[in-house]
């Protein structure tokens, strides 16, 4: 959280409508001003605010085609757009509706009612906000959730897939989880999820590497530009951090402690396969680390198909 004042950009090509929204709402929000559409949008984009006041009559790119604009930049297209209009007939409200504005307010401005409008949308906006964030998290470890690993693999994908870049995937299975519950109870078993989780995330070092819960006891990482051997010692590095975590599992038959298995699958991405073959390769090297005896990671080069075990 931080304590800075919403951000509000007003754009009106009439300098003496500027000053009269600027001293509605001063004080209360931070205010940007710019006095065509075209500047409005550049400023839209750099600033990020948190709302846009738009004048629709004005020269050159009037408030439809500036809204639209805002609309089509994936940048802004979150900004909530308040027009401000003499005009305001049915039809002319109809076409802002349908330009992508959420609400209107009449010319002549009333300061308390431009502020009660602006503070509504804002409320509104954080919640959305909210809720986008909350619909990529997972709930108990507070890493992204499957829905926003796979948004994320298909971006990187095409991204990998543009530049001839390699991407890795390691899938990592905690190893015999369920006597982590059996022994110390469910919630010693959510404890250990969230510890396991952090440790993982720890090890990440690139802006674009992922770590998502990919199922119950199970993670996903991505790495998007590193190849095999990058990912090998990366995988290493996973599967180290959570061992000297030194959390109890006794039960275990690999060690004393909880310990995690990876399968790892690398490729450079083309038109030819899918991001999910990836991930169905990584779970067959998954598969084979578990049955090579847990506790160590075994990757593939998935154009290759040549299988390298590592053992710790
Ligand atoms: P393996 O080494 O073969 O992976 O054995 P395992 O015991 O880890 O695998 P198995 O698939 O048999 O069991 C996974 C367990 O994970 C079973 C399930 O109850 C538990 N689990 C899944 N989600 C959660 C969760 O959110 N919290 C807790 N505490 N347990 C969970
Ligand atoms: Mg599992
Ligand atoms: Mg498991």
């Amino acid at each position: 959280m931080t304590d800075r004042l919403p951000l509000v950009l007003a754009i009106d090509d009439t300098p003496a409508n500027l000053l009269t929204l600027g001293k509605a709402l001063g004080g209360e929000f931070d205010l940007q001003f710019a006095t065509s559409g075209a500047a409005g949008v550049a400023l839209a984009i750099e600033s990020l605010p948190d709302l846009i006041l738009l004048d629709v009559m004005m020269p050159d790119m009037d408030g439809y085609e500036t809204c639209h604009r805002l609309l089509a930049d994936p940048a802004t297209r979150d900004i909530p757009i308040i027009f401000i209009t003499a005009q305001n007939s049915p039809d002319d409200e109809t076409r802002g509706l349908e330009a992508g504005a959420l609400d209107f307010i009449s010319k002549p401005v009333n300061p308390a009612v431009l502020r009660a409008r602006v503070r509504t949308h804002l409320t509104m906006k954080r919640m959305a906000d909210q809720l986008r964030s909350m619909a990529l998290v997972d709930d108990l470890t507070g890493i992204a959730n499957r829905r926003c690993l796979f948004e994320t693999l298909e971006n990187e994908w095409r991204v990998c897939q543009r530049v001839s870049a390699p991407l890795a995937l390691a899938m990592i299975d905690i190893d015999h989880f369920k006597r982590v519950n059996d022994s110390y109870g469910h919630q010693s078993g959510d404890v250990c999820l969230m510890a396991v989780a952090s440790a993982l995330k720890a090890c990440l070092g690139r802006p674009h590497d992922l770590i998502a819960r990919y199922g119950g006891e199970e993670f996903i990482c991505l790495f998007p530009g590193t190849d095999l051997a990058g990912a090998q010692s990366k995988a290493e590095e996973l599967r180290q951090s959570v061992q000297v975590l030194g959390i109890p599992n006794e039960g275990a038959s690999a060690a004393p402690v909880v310990t995690v298995s990876i399968g790892v699958a690398v490729t450079i991405p083309t038109t030819e396969m899918t991001p999910h073959q990836l991930v169905e390769s990584a779970d067959k090297q998954l598969y084979e680390a578990k049955r090579a005896g847990r506790n160590r990671i075994c990757c593939v080069d998935f154009l290759k198909g040549s299988s390298g075990l590592v053992t710790k």
